[in-house]
């Protein structure tokens, strides 16, 4: 069997190796970071909580074909729980307030109650993202004459590739506050509706509204640390805080990689390298020349809090997921507030204590506050301005979230924040990014780059490859191991 050297343990890595190691392959997995997981991590802090670095809701964890086929294969459903919040969301914005219920019918009777005038429109609205999702999923498993006859099976798919999510939006709604509602969960994905994929959009959205979103009980890092051990209980081995740092190649064939660990080099000699990092960082490391013409995804910034007391008992039943948009009526309004300072910005507040979440006591709680954010103003600032602009941005927030918590800054025990910097400290990735390349409408569709042009034995997984977010991911890992294990 050919041995598998993988360069990163986020989850398209973690997903991949443990299929892999399961069908017999040897696997050695570098991971720079001293726990496996990239974004799919916890953190822990005194007092007892534990912290999700980034899961707020994986979608349809059930019934995407491409994140059951993984789970199926990997024991996933019969050792992670997962939990199902009550609603899909709620927003909070100027002048209105919308709570968007879990399951696709109960969205749509509530959304045609509250806008009747736009009833038809809507209907249109979800046949079209459920028909985009469905086309999206059979194009993946698409055999060779259903591809070679992509325009006639796949005409949906052609004519919405080059569309954003507002140019549909504006031709079938009339209702500005409603555009806003349908795409108030866009910071997970990308910047604002008028460039975003409505391909993305689709997929994303009618699985959250057909099969729900889900939060790992415990934490994501419960999955990324099984994953990890069915590689090693299938004789893989995962070194941790060894950061790839060069492959050696012969020709179009990579052979090797150099890693450090505490300032030590080590040569692992690989018959396939599977990169769980950029295209970019990748060739780098193979010093072969690459000029990246796509655009990285947006970051994102994160306020993690720990609580003195249970935020469901002390404010009773909320919404998991609460989006709060200062000032905005509208998608435009929306895409102002991206321009102002971070602390002016809308964000999410997940509130964990409204699921069975098991991140600390049940007296206590754990929260986060997350919103769309750029690396560029953290990397000129000092050391004392960057800490800083934290503590000013967790004060900006928490006045915020006082007009609707009453006295919830009195019973912040721990907080503590992220940045773009932060995740670029830890991931690696351009930008600090955790979603690859923007799912904008002028590059999204593409054909996913699983194996590299440049290098024969060299494959992708990850972010970078479909897209970002949990699914995604671990989708990326299945087609890497498939791509390996058919050229076997
Ligand atoms: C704050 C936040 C909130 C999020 N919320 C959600 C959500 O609610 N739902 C959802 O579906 N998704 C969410 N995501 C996105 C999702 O977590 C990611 O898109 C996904 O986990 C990325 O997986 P990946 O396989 O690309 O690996 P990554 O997570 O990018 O991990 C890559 C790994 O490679 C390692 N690495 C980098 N360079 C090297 C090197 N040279 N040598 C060795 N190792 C290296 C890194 O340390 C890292 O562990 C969120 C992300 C964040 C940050």
């Amino acid at each position: 069997m050919q041995k598998i050297v993988i360069i990163g343990g986020g989850l398209g890595g973690l997903t991949a190796g443990a299929l892999l190691s399961k069908k017999g392959y040897p696997v050695v997995l570098l991971e720079q970071h001293n726990i496996v997981g990239g974004s799919a991590t916890t953190f822990r802090r005194k007092g007892g909580f534990t912290l999700e670095v980034g899961l707020h809701e994986m979608d349809a964890v059930h019934d995407n074909q491409s994140t059951k086929e993984p789970f199926d294969m990997l024991g996933v459903y019969e050792n992670i729980e997962f939990v199902r919040p009550d609603e899909f969301f709620r927003v909070t914005a100027e002048g209105f307030d919308f709570t968007m219920p879990d399951r696709r019918e109960k969205a749509l009777s509530a959304l045609k109650e509250r806008y009747p005038e736009d009833a038809s429109g809507l209907d249109r609205y979800f046949n079209l993202i459920d028909n985009l999702a469905s086309d999206i999923e059979r194009v993946q498993h698409a055999r060779w004459w259903e591809l070679m006859l992509f325009p006639l099976l796949f005409s949906n798919l052609l004519k919405y590739q080059k569309l954003s999510v507002l140019d549909v939006l504006d031709e079938l709604l009339e209702n500005e506050e409603l555009k806003l509602i349908l795409n108030a969960n866009i910071g997970y994905y990308h910047t604002a509706p008028d460039t975003f994929s409505i391909l993305y959009h689709s997929f994303a959205q009618s699985h959250y509204y057909r099969y729900g979103g889900w939060y790992i009980k415990g934490g994501s890092q419960k999955l990324s640390d099984y994953l990890a051990s069915i590689i090693r209980e299938n004789n893989g081995t995962i070194h941790t805080g060894s950061e790839a740092v060069s492959i050696a190649t012969e020709g179009k064939t990579a052979t090797s990689v150099t890693w450090k660990k505490r300032g030590k080099d080590n040569l692992e000699k690989a018959d396939i390298i599977i990169s769980n990092i950029s295209p970019a960082q990748t060739c780098a490391l193979a010093d072969l020349a690459y000029q990246e013409t796509k655009k990285t995804a947006s970051s994102l910034l994160s306020v993690y809090l720990g609580f003195s007391k249970n935020l469901k008992s002390v404010y009773g039943k909320q919404a998991y997921s609460r989006f709060f948009f200062p000032g905005v009526k509208t998608v435009d309004d929306y895409k102002a507030l991206l321009e102002k300072d971070i602390t002016e910005r809308g964000f999410v507040f997940v509130d964990y204590s409204q699921i069975d979440a098991g991140l600390c006591s049940p007296d206590k709680s754990v929260a986060s506050i997350c919103t769309t954010d750029f690396i560029a103003p953290y990397l000129e600032m000092t050391e004392d301005e960057y800490k800083q602009k934290k503590q000013d941005i967790t004060n900006a927030y928490l006045k915020v979230l006082e007009e609707h918590y009453p006295g919830i800054s009195d019973l912040v025990e721990i907080s503590e924040v992220g940045t773009p910097r932060s995740i670029q400290r830890y991931l690696r990735t351009p930008e600090g990014t955790a979603y690859g390349f923007a799912p904008s409408a002028e590059q999204f569709f593409r054909k996913p780059q699983v194996q590299s042009p440049l290098l024969n034995n060299v494959f992708f997984t990850g972010a970078w490859v479909i897209g970002g977010g949990f699914s995604p991911a671990v989708n990326s890992g299945n087609m890497c191991y498939k791509a390996i294990v058919k050229g076997r």
